[in-house]
């Protein structure tokens, strides 16, 4: 028989079994898992009210809250598709995805609103804007208690939904170029949670701090897979150390995902030495999405006391698709082999089939030195980019999804990723990471932060060129730097040339958009960019 893998069946599951337990806690409000059904349920009695149908797009503007968690599940009841939004975006930002992905209704948190206000008489396609936490409707927005509360708690008459029908639509970080859409299924977005469930052994037993947005990637699909085995979900409104480290403690927190720059700033506020963690502490594991160096590993795991786990991903892959943990075969080796090895990229999880190919598709050897691009076949690839055919061909080819990440994988099966294909610099036929070379130049006492970028050459085809900010006070010179770096590295991957920069152009995510950098060299014909 088939039964269609659909999200609404995570938050039955939930009600069935643990209805009377606490789901969500919101600041002061603490929703069980049949209360947090019955404002679904109003929510889309309200939806429908407005005339919303399958396939209509949803958009919300809010930070980790009871409300976007419930909009999940409200919005999936008609078939209609979650459009979550960046809450760091630029107005300009806001018109552009909320007209490109044609959303019907907009959701916007009320300390959010100011960041559209500037756009509204732009926006084609949104019929009416309801405020989360507004007290009282007004001539721009509803309130959005005040409308939810208006629709019974009683049960939705769903719209019958296939498992290939589109759940959620994402837009990516817009590191390489402009955001593209990202249509994910409900198959996509079960398979998963179900997989990510499995690696990260989530249970009842579990609760969630969540810290990394839901709006980016559905918060790698925690909504989904903590919701599912009914554990309690903490909202983490703003990344504030001391506050995550009290509610960690007052809400005996047991697992937490997090974008690299949070765990840095956790540790910066734990060293500082006014933490202090239960002793007994329920916190097991936490879950970050980078590549770390292995004394960042140590500290996590010996000071703070939880288990390290990297994960690798990208919104076309629902994200997560390499996981980076301890196999039992490598049970032996010493605490420092181990922490170096978690602190690569990692391997495939269930339901991923990862691959590093070269031009010609072949898998490279394991044997971590040689570089191909990583290549996923999996069912959490997109369905597609939103209106975009020809970068959806372009990505996903003969079954196969390219990530633009290039890589080495060594002989334990380990993938760590070098570089973005867009990135690596190509210098008289040698390939340099240039992730590798910034690595050198972080290490210098003087630069706060740097970014190595391909520039044309006539001999070389291309050479190696540093964008650096300095630290505050510094006198380094362009001379200095090129020195340091030919003492540190191979020549031919040191800089030829440094500029030097106020600050570095970056993604509402924080990460360096290094195809700004590259246009004044290359102009419109940025071949870099493919
Ligand atoms: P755009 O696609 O718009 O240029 P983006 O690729 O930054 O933006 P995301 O989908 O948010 O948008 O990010 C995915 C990318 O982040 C991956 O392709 C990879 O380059 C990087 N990344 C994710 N996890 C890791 C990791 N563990 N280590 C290193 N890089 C990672
Ligand atoms: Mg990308």
């Amino acid at each position: 028989m088939y039964v269609p893998l659909v999200l609404t069946q995570f938050l039955d599951r939930a009600v069935k079994l643990y209805g009377e337990k606490i789901a969500v806690i919101d600041g002061s409000k603490q929703v069980t898992y049949s209360e947090l059904n019955d404002r679904v349920n109003q929510l889309s009695h309200g939806l429908k009210a407005l005339q919303v149908e399958k396939g209509d797009k949803i958009a919300y503007l809010a930070p980790n809250t009871l409300e976007m968690l419930e909009g999940f599940y409200g919005v999936f009841q008609l078939g209609a598709i979650m459009t979550p939004l960046n809450t760091r975006l630029k107005a300009a930002d806001y018109e552009f995805i909320l007209n490109h992905s044609e959303s019907k209704i907009l959701f916007v948190e009320k300390e959010l609103f100011p960041l559209i206000e500037p756009v509204l008489d732009k926006l084609q396609t949104i019929e009416k804007i309801i405020v989360h936490g507004a007290e009282k409707d007004t001539d721009q927005y509803m309130s959005y208690d005040r409308w939810r509360e208006q629709y019974p708690t009683t049960p939705f008459d769903r719209v019958e939904l296939d498992e290939m029908d589109e759940a959620t639509l994402l837009y990516t970080s817009g590191t390489t170029g402009n955001p593209k859409g990202v249509l994910l299924t409900h198959r996509a977005n079960y398979l998963h949670a179900m997989s990510v469930m499995h690696h990260l052994r989530v249970s009842d037993r579990d609760t969630l701090l969540h810290i990394l947005p839901m709006f980016h990637v559905n918060g790698w699909g925690s909504p989904f897979y903590y919701t599912a085995n009914g554990a309690t979900q903490v909202m983490q409104r703003k990344v504030i150390p001391p506050e995550i480290f009290e509610n960690i403690n007052k809400y005996h927190v047991s697992v937490a995902h997090m974008a690299p720059t949070v765990l840095t700033m956790l540790l910066e506020h734990f060293d500082e030495g006014n933490v202090e963690l239960n002793k007994d502490q329920d916190m097991r594991i936490v879950i970050a999405g980078s590549a770390p160096p292995p004394a960042y590993v140590a500290k996590v795991e010996e000071e703070l006391g939880w288990e390290f786990i990297q994960v690798y991903g990208m919104t076309e892959t629902s994200p997560l698709m390499t996981i980076s943990q301890i196999r039992p075969q490598y049970d032996d080796l010493s605490k420092e082999e181990k922490y170096a090895l978690k602190a690569k990229t990692g391997y495939d999880m269930i339901g991923c089939e990862v691959k590093v190919v070269d031009e010609s598709g072949e898998e490279v050897p394991w044997d971590g030195k040689t570089i191909g691009e990583i290549v996923l076949r999996s069912n959490t690839v997109m369905k597609e980019y939103l209106q975009n055919p020809e970068a959806t061909a372009e990505t996903i080819n003969n079954g196969w999804l390219h990530t633009g990440d290039m890589a080495v994988r060594d002989e334990k099966g380990y993938v760590q990723i070098v570089d973005r294909k867009k990135d690596v610099i190509i210098s008289g036929g040698e390939n340099i990471s240039s992730i590798e070379v910034e690595g050198y130049l972080y290490d210098h006492p003087e630069i706060s932060e740097a970014a190595v970028i391909a520039v044309p050459h006539e001999k070389w085809g291309e050479v190696p060129h540093a964008m650096v900010v300095k630290k505050k006070g510094s006198n380094l010179t362009e001379e200095e730097v090129i020195e340091y770096a030919r003492s540190k590295m191979a020549h031919f991957k040191a800089p030829k040339g440094v500029t030097f920069l106020d600050e570095l152009p970056k993604t509402a995510s924080g990460k360096i958009q290094k195809v700004q950098l590259r246009d004044q060299y290359w102009g419109d014909k940025d071949v870099k960019v493919n």
